[in-house]
């Protein structure tokens, strides 16, 4: 295996796209360019919290010498050969064109080509760079540890996702208004390093074609074409239109497999939603607990809940709308645009009902009616079932007997028994439409629960998961998060002595900040 420190960068991005001809770090549109030179900062302190040893094995590498992995995943040192620059973009936040935005806080270190994959390397929380506009580039320890976790995660669970490398304290503080109540308060620093084939943005393209940069716009699109679509071929209105259609589809996978692990982004902004349909940006996300499609935990949102998990599907659909009119100076043509778009939404609707089916255990799909789907959903509201419990006993627990289902109802609900009650008459009637389409299609019961528990995952990481590790590690404690790093190496497996985990939300995280509550300000 070769050592990480002995590759030798490709440095593809900045190689081929137009750089910011300014090569000093202070605020600024930059125009007519990609991505800004810029250095990392020097933390005063930096000390290792986590790395992934798995992500390492997995790009078929590894890494001697530690001190300086800490060196160069904290900022402070350099990868040799490449000159690290952040990447400017726009943006549409909250449904409202931002303008330019571009990473405020995050640097690109270096890229390689190993073993036939591509990748890069972004330092987040590396400090300033000319995107950074009032804010100072950094960030602090919480949101580092709930990215880094994150991102794991959502890969072990089959989610296609940004990775993270390492985390690292950086020794500085950093003040920050969690609640945005005007109380800044001083919290550790940190840096995660982000690892992704490429950190492309739908914002990376808006931004040309809001200021009409047609030439900048076609040299990113023929750009990310050439080096991650590289079954397209060519620069004709085809090939883009092939394109977007990929982008599509892959955002539509994407969100499909959000609402299959109960996964909410949060901030749903077209600069948050990666070209190559990767989760990205990890902030204010949540899992849901409680089965509640109204619900998402970013407080900037509360009021209107654009981005709450019954909506993802329908904000997917504006981004990419917003991405066609990005892409349309390249094409001309709007309605084989349009076209695509429809897709989308007919395909959303297909793969929903074919998941929800596969939650369920029920692989006739065409047979399931659509109401049954609906009833489960509105009864797990009503019901308030724990979203991750629920689907799993469903995979697990006898329940031919409509006692043994209604058992399974109980444990999972947040409800109390007699509020509970009322929705009895309403679970017979699903148990029985269950079990005739199971009875129907006859699949063996073992090869059933197999299936099931390949998609409905043990162990998620809850968000009072995250704030427990978060506590813990403010007071210098690690333990917890290298616990939740490996119990989240395997979601879907049984693993009996950390069943501690496999349990309901506890009441006190209900309403505590950071378990229910969460802003963007990290
Ligand atoms: P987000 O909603 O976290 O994706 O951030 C939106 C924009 O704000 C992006 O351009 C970020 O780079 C920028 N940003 C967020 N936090 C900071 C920070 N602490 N320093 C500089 N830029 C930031
Ligand atoms: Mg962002």
């Amino acid at each position: 295996m070769k050592d990480l420190f002995d590759l030798i960068p490709n440095a593809q991005f900045s190689s081929e796209l137009p750089a910011d001809k300014e090569e000093k770090n202070y605020n600024r549109q930059v125009e007519g360019a990609c991505y800004s030179f810029v250095e990392t900062r020097s933390p005063s302190n930096p000390e290792i919290v986590h790395s992934s040893k798995e992500l390492l094995e997995e790009l078929l590498l590894k890494v001697e010498d530690e001190e300086r992995f800490l060196k160069v995943m904290s900022g402070a040192e350099k990868f040799k050969d490449f000159k690290a620059f952040a990447m400017c973009y726009g943006g549409h936040q909250f449904g409202h064109w931002a303008g330019q935005l571009g990473d405020g806080r995050a640097i690109n270190i270096s890229e390689f080509e190993h073993e036939g994959k591509k990748f890069q390397l972004q330092l987040k929380g590396a400090g300033p760079t000319p995107y950074s506009r009032k804010a100072d580039g950094l960030a602090v320890l919480r949101s580092s540890i709930r990215e880094y976790l994150c991102s794991e995660a959502m890969h072990q669970l089959g989610v296609p996702t940004t990775r993270a490398l390492s985390l690292v304290k950086s020794g500085d503080l950093v003040p920050r208004d969690m609640l945005y109540d005007g109380n800044n308060k001083d919290e550790l620093g940190a840096i995660v390093c982000r690892v992704a084939p490429s950190f492309i943005r739908f914002g990376s393209f808006e931004i040309f074609a809001s200021r009409k940069d047609s030439a900048t716009l076609k040299e990113l699109v023929d750009y990310t074409i050439k080096h991650h679509f590289t079954h397209l071929e060519g620069s004709s209105k085809k090939t883009y239109l092939s394109f977007f259609k990929e982008v599509v589809e892959r955002t539509k996978s994407l969100i499909l497999e959000w609402q299959r692990v109960g996964f909410v982004h949060g901030v749903m902004n077209t600069d948050n939603l990666s070209i190559l349909g990767l989760t990205i940006d990890y902030g204010p996300y949540g899992w849901l607990e409680n089965y509640d499609p109204e619900w998402t935990p970013n407080t900037t949102d509360v009021q209107h809940k654009r981005y709450r998990f019954g909506n993802q599907a329908q904000i997917g659909l504006w981004n990419l709308l917003q991405l066609a009119n990005a892409l349309y100076p390249l094409i001309q043509e709007a309605e084989p645009l349009q076209k695509i778009l429809d897709e989308y939404k007919s395909g959303y609707l297909l793969g929903y009902h074919e998941m929800m089916c596969a939650k369920l255990g029920l692989y006739q799909v065409d047979l399931v009616p659509v109401k049954l789907i609906d009833e489960v959903s509105d009864q797990m509201k009503a019901s308030e079932a724990d979203m991750t419990l629920f689907f799993r006993e469903l995979s697990s627990k006898e329940m031919q007997e409509f006692e043994q289902f209604w058992k399974i109802i109980e444990e999972v609900s947040y409800l109390d028994k007699s509020e509970l009650r009322l929705q009895q008459e309403n679970w017979k009637s699903i148990h029985k439409q269950l079990m005739s389409r199971i009875k129907a299609e006859g699949v063996e019961p073992k090869e059933r629960e197999t299936r099931m528990k390949a998609i409905n995952p043990k162990y998620v990481l809850r968000n009072y998961m995250a704030q427990m590790a978060i506590d813990a590690a403010e007071r210098g404690d690690n333990g917890l998060v290298d616990e939740l790093y490996q119990l989240l190496l395997k979601p879907y497996h049984e693993q009996p002595e950390m069943d501690k985990w496999y349990a309901k939300r506890p009441e006190w995280a209900k309403h505590k900040v950071g378990c229910s509550m969460l802003s963007c300000s990290s």
